[in-house]
């Protein structure tokens, strides 16, 4: 508790020197680091001094018939020595964070940042040695190949943010020592809008959640199937609220109210998908335009982008919106189901069946109705995805068992001797008691 308290003290002492740097590694609005990295792990950090005394509890069982006389509960021990490989998107929300679990848990760690943030993976170095001594919790900067180093470690449990295709790599690493794995992916979160949603609000919610951090967010809207009925009035409620945020000119959109793209490789991928979309028949709505010399990319929206394109095929992680036309709840389950399952899905309507039938029909991490990412700061809600967008959860008190073990402690105070009459020497009677054992299960 002292330590998670001690790193609250440290985050906010550092609250300008993290936005220095982020402003440094991808020009992150201070307004938005505000919201997005420092108020969001404090809502973690304090959710965790709260709740942890009662995390820790033993939690008592019920006793079945046949084991009258005894009692159970579950302890929960810390796994031991663990690893945390963090991606660069939110490198102070997603670094810190399982820090937080594996600390209120009782976990040594070792921490890998993201070589992509540089200077924030600085700043989270200087505050994490300023908290923990150096038997407790240890900072490796670098990039692929220390964390290859790490991987090779037998450490107890593995805890890695970032895709896919590196979560692979981890997850085999963990499978030489029986590493328990924690993984937290990416994917194509959709979002459904049908005839009843409030367009202006489906506009508001969407340009938040895909914009903010210039789309860099694992649950950003990744793409919108809208219904036929108000496909060309969502367009224009978007189109209107990308020019209120952002200006309503390329130049006035190039500003600092707008994060860049966070590494050339990132941009050129963009970039390449963008132009890829178009040559296959996609239309430029809004936006389109990019800026390589700082790694702009305005905020874009496109229509008619078929499912070849690179765009509807890979998690798209940047401000780029396609927008679908679909004719109901039915149809849009379907395209839902043709990729992988996705780490969220979004709904607008006001039909509470309509996204209930979405909620039943399609296997993903999270369901949020008429808003956008707020599912992220649910701390009483497990997070995580399934499949290709992630194994485990974490957050809140899944964060604090995903680095625990469960320990089953029965203790026999009286009586409990049923069972040692399904012992040698067999009889009848034995097989007539094991048939009634069975009868008061
Ligand atoms: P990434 O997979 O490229 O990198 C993540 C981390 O893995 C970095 O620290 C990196 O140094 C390390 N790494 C890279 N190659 C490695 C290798 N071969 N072996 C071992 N480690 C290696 O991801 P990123 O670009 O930092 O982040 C973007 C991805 O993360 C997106 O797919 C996004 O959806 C996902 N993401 C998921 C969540 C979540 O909570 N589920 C949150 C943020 C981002």
């Amino acid at each position: 508790m002292s330590r998670l308290k001690a790193l609250k003290a440290a985050l906010l002492k550092a609250e300008d020197a993290i936005k220095k740097a982020l402003w440094a590694d991808f020009h992150k609005p201070p307004f938005e680091v505000d919201v997005t990295e420092m108020t969001a792990t404090i809502f973690e950090l304090d959710h965790a001094i709260r709740y942890l005394k009662s995390w820790m509890k033993p939690l008592n069982k019920p006793t079945p018939l046949y084991l009258m006389g005894t009692d159970t509960h579950v302890s929960y021990f810390p796994k031991g020595p663990s690893l945390i490989i963090a991606p660069w998107n939110y490198s102070i929300l997603l670094t810190i964070g399982p820090i937080v679990h594996a600390t209120a848990a009782g976990c040594p760690f070792v921490v890998k940042p993201s070589e992509n943030t540089p200077e924030a993976s600085l700043v989270i170095k200087n505050i994490i040695e300023s908290v923990f001594p150096p038997e407790e919790a240890s900072v490796f900067l670098g990039g692929k190949d220390v964390a290859t180093e790490l991987l090779a470690q037998p450490f107890s449990h593995l805890h890695f943010t970032g895709s896919a295709a590196v979560g692979k790599i981890v997850m085999k690493a963990g499978a030489q020592n029986l590493s328990s794995v924690t993984l937290e992916l990416g994917g194509k979160s959709p979002t459904y809008v049908d005839a009843t949603a409030d367009l202006k609000l489906a506009a508001e919610s969407i340009c938040f959640g895909k914009f903010s951090n210039s789309g860099q967010t694992c649950i950003a809207p990744d793409y919108i199937l809208a219904d036929r009925r108000i496909y060309k009035a969502l367009l224009k409620e978007l189109k209107l609220n990308i020019s209120y945020r952002y200006g309503a000119t390329f130049e006035d959109r190039h500003g600092d109210d707008y994060a860049r793209i966070v590494q050339r490789p990132h941009f050129n991928r963009l970039v390449t998908a963008l132009e890829d979309a178009k040559s296959k028949g996609a239309t430029v709505e809004f936006g389109g335009g990019s800026d390589a010399s700082d790694l702009f990319i305005e905020p874009t929206i496109l229509t008619d982008v078929p499912a070849g394109a690179t765009l509807m095929q890979e998690e798209i992680f940047g401000p780029i919106l396609p927008v679908l036309v679909i004719d109901s709840v039915e149809e849009a389950i379907q395209q839902i189901q043709q990729l992988p399952p996705p780490l969220s899905t979004y709904v607008f309507s006001k039909s509470v069946e309509q996204s209930r039938k979405l909620s039943a029909g399609v296997r993903t991490g999270a369901v949020c109705t008429n808003t956008t990412l707020l599912q992220f700061i649910q701390p009483f809600g497990p997070f995580g995805g399934e499949g290709n967008s992630g194994i485990g959860r974490s957050h809140g008190e899944a964060g604090f068992r995903a680095f625990s073990n469960e320990q089953v402690v029965l203790r026999r105070k009286w009586g409990a001797r049923l069972l040692n009459f399904a012992s040698p020497p067999y009889s009848r009677t034995t097989t007539w008691f094991t048939r009634l054992l069975q009868k008061l299960s």
